[in-house]
């Protein structure tokens, strides 16, 4: 069967609607990504004619996602109108299931903060942990007094690989648990909002791409330092997850043939060599398992010159040298942005260990931009980057959103006309 990128590419002009839709989406996007800018400059941009422009940016206008800034002078002719991104055109909301602890932002269209609450995570089975994550989705929504319509989406970062609606947690032995769980169901049952989960490091990346680093780099390479270590891929200004959602997981490249046994079952994974996990496991001692070190203690400890986590993280850097040259000969992007929850302390040595960095083929194009670059929004992460996740998805071609829309959940959706007037139905259809 066709899916509908294809009948697009393979049939121009034979449906309308759509192709009316597809340029209503490149129109908001141009705006939200340069504006304030005038309607000549967008044709420029997409390749539409001033008419089209006109008419398409009356159109969004009239759906209250961008509006008129004003005048630009200082021009030979008429001043032209300049046009922007009506950012209360719309709110996302953004949840993160991170290690013991969920967090939750509700954004506007720009990513400014409108609620935000978190707190610790005492509950460990997943219906339970869906039940919080629901109610923080519920609270934000009380909280910041804006109404359920207005709401595009809600953007949900777990740390683990996400299929068909469930994911594989990153710590293997609740895995089985979560991977029967319909995490997204069952937020859209608690919630009534149409729900994406994600990979915690490609939901930073998104974020990234969108509010941050994405405004100087179209590729880059997000690296998602936490108890673990996860990769994101942004490609060409989109977010990139693989045939079955697993693109960037640099935590399982193997960097020591031979090495240390992995939960995944392979040998000498990075992870196993850098992680917060694999630095408190250096200092935990016999009577504690790695994660009960609190991180305090690891702060203090690297504070303290301890000769223990001296030696992790230079052995730690060796082996990062070598994921990032190979991240580099892989996909050749434009820079690697570090970020993540490792303490600062930490992530400056582990860092300072890597330098130099080995080799690149750098020489060969006139790049100026660093090799490494650390992450603008790292502290905001992954919540933002969450509430960043249906935007993100709104704006990719059909064909690639297709596994983050596609949805099993009978719940009737708030319908929503902002997302009408860009061709989703109302309900992401
Ligand atoms: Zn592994």
């Amino acid at each position: 069967m066709l899916n509908s990128m294809d009948r697009e590419s393979s049939l121009p002009g034979t449906n309308l609607t759509q192709t009316k839709a597809l340029n209503r989406r490149a129109v908001f996007d141009a705006v939200r990504r340069n504006g304030p800018i005038t309607r000549m400059e967008l044709a420029q941009m997409i390749g539409l004619t001033v008419q089209a422009i006109s008419n398409i940016a009356s159109e969004l206008e009239m759906a209250g996602l961008i509006r008129q800034q004003g005048k630009r002078v200082g021009q030979r002719g008429q001043p032209a109108v300049e046009l922007s991104l009506d950012a209360e055109g719309g709110y996302t909301i953004g949840l993160s299931l991170a290690y013991r602890r969920v967090s939750g932002v509700l954004v506007d269209l720009a990513g400014n903060v409108i609620a935000s609450e978190s707190r610790d995570l005492v509950e460990r089975e997943p219906r339970l942990i869906a039940e919080a994550l629901g109610s923080l989705a519920n609270r934000l929504l009380k909280t910041s007094g804006i109404a359920r319509e207005k709401i595009w989406g809600i953007g949900c970062s777990v740390p683990g690989t996400v299929e068909n609606g469930t994911f594989w947690y990153d710590k293997v032995q609740e895995a089985d648990e979560w991977s029967k769980f319909p995490l997204v169901a069952k937020l859209e049952e608690l919630t009534g909002i149409k729900a994406f989960v994600e990979n915690d490091a490609t939901v930073a990346a998104i974020g990234e791409g969108l509010y941050g680093v994405g405004r100087v780099a179209r590729s880059f390479f997000y690296l998602h330092f936490n108890l673990g270590i996860g990769g994101g891929l942004i490609i060409d200004g989109h977010p990139y997850r693989g045939a079955f959602g697993g693109a960037g997981e640099i935590g399982h490249m193997i960097v020591k043939p031979g090495g240390r046994l992995c939960p995944c079952g392979s040998r000498g994974c990075l992870e196993q060599y850098v992680s917060l996990y694999a630095a408190a496991e250096t200092i935990c001692g016999p009577t504690r398992t790695p994660d009960e070190v609190p991180t305090e203690e690891l702060v203090a400890c690297s504070r303290s010159g301890d000769a223990r986590l001296s030696a992790w993280q230079q052995e730690a850097g060796q082996y990062l040298r070598i994921a990032i040259r190979n991240v580099e000969a892989m996909f050749d992007p434009d820079t690697i942005v570090i970020g993540g929850g490792l303490p600062t302390e930490l992530l400056d040595g582990l860092i300072a260990a890597t330098t130099p960095l080995l080799p690149s083929m750098t020489h060969r194009h006139s790049s100026s931009r660093p090799r490494l670059m650390p992450a603008e929004h790292a502290a905001e992460m992954p919540a933002l980057g969450a509430a960043a996740l249906p935007i993100a998805i709104a704006m990719l071609p059909a064909s690639s959103s297709a596994s983050w829309r596609a949805t099993a959940t009978k719940t009737p959706m708030a319908t929503n006309p902002a997302l009408a007037a860009l061709g989703f139905d109302s309900v992401w259809q």
